[in-house]
């Protein structure tokens, strides 16, 4: 099962400062048929009553306080605390959905006030947000809205089965099975950034002995790489590269369809599904270890749909 955190509000909870919730339909209704959510809301979490006064962040834009509006209290560090004391449940999400503008789960472009002053800028990150991005450098987060859009979802989602795989593999891992995921993931890491994934692939190549601190690198690096938007460009490359593997099978008229149907991705015409469905159907009549592998080909539940929309 995969683990994933979320703000409570978006799963309908009505823990909102107004007694309301933000309740997100893919969260619930879409992803969370194929994970294990646990719902936190910090600000219920560190004592704060529903309905309850307003929370700003206020001063330093790289490190503002987060101060109740009415009365001044300063909740920073309590919110911090927060994310602290749960680490070890937190060490088991393989990704995190946050609330989107909130001073405690925030992810970007959360408004941060001069003090005594309704003057703000747009540029700070939730208190719980922040720490937990310090916490876990490598897992995948994401905002409710940023989750509307269907580059980012399908890229959150993504990441979230990549890390998910590292996760569970990370309890037994040897240089073998390091070897083995870095290979599995080829063609998914080409698609999003050739180059890292060569370095990677280098310094793992170079490597005596692992150790905790190559490791963290190691994942932190790839998500990062993974987390780069893939172009019709990239894979249209990746796409043109596989194709090379059904030559020896299908006839002229079949790899002419295929290559013009990469093509007809590449110009706009034709969402990604197109061309994988045609490789999927190639793949079953000729099967190829390597290809089998890939992660590519299916990187998280085809129900969710994804690729329709890229
Ligand atoms: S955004 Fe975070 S703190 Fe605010 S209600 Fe939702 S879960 Fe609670």
């Amino acid at each position: 099962m995969i683990y994933v955190g979320v703000s409570a509000c978006l799963l309908g909870q009505k823990v909102r400062y107004d007694g309301g919730h933000k309740a997100s339909g893919f969260c619930q209704h879409e992803l969370g048929r194929h994970v294990e959510y646990l719902p936190l809301c910090p600000e219920v979490g560190v004592g704060l009553s529903v309905p309850r006064a307003t929370i700003r962040l206020i001063g330093d834009v790289s490190a503002p306080r987060a101060v109740v509006q009415k009365t001044g209290e300063d909740l920073t560090e309590k919110l911090e605390d927060f994310a602290s004391v749960r680490a070890e449940q937190l060490a088991k999400l393989s990704g995190y959905v946050l609330c989107a503008k909130s001073p405690s789960c925030g992810m970007e472009r959360v408004r941060v006030y001069e003090e005594n002053s309704n003057a703000n800028v747009k540029q700070g990150m939730g208190i719980f947000a922040k720490r937990l991005q310090k916490m876990f450098p490598a897992m995948p987060m994401e905002e409710d809205g940023r989750l509307n859009d269907p580059e980012l979802r399908e890229n959150f989602v993504l990441r979230l089965y990549v890390y998910a795989e590292w996760k569970q593999l990370a309890e037994n891992i040897n240089k073998g099975i390091l070897y083995a995921f870095h290979a599995r993931h080829k063609l998914l890491l080409l698609a999003h950034n050739q180059a890292v994934y060569r370095e990677l692939g280098r310094e793992l190549g170079e490597l005596d002995a692992l150790s905790d601190e190559f490791l963290e690198t190691y994942i932190c690096r790839l998500m990062a790489a993974l987390s780069l938007p893939a172009t019709r460009k990239d894979h249209t490359n990746v796409l043109q590269h596989v194709q090379g593997y059904f030559k020896q099978h299908i006839d002229s008229s079949s790899r002419t369809e295929l290559a013009d149907l990469i093509l007809r991705y590449h110009h706009g015409i034709e969402p990604l599904s197109a061309p994988l469905t045609l490789m999927n159907h190639y793949l079953k009549r000729y099967p190829d270890a390597y290809l089998e592998s890939q992660s590519y080909f299916q990187p998280y539940p085809d129900d969710l749909r994804l690729r329709y929309g890229l």
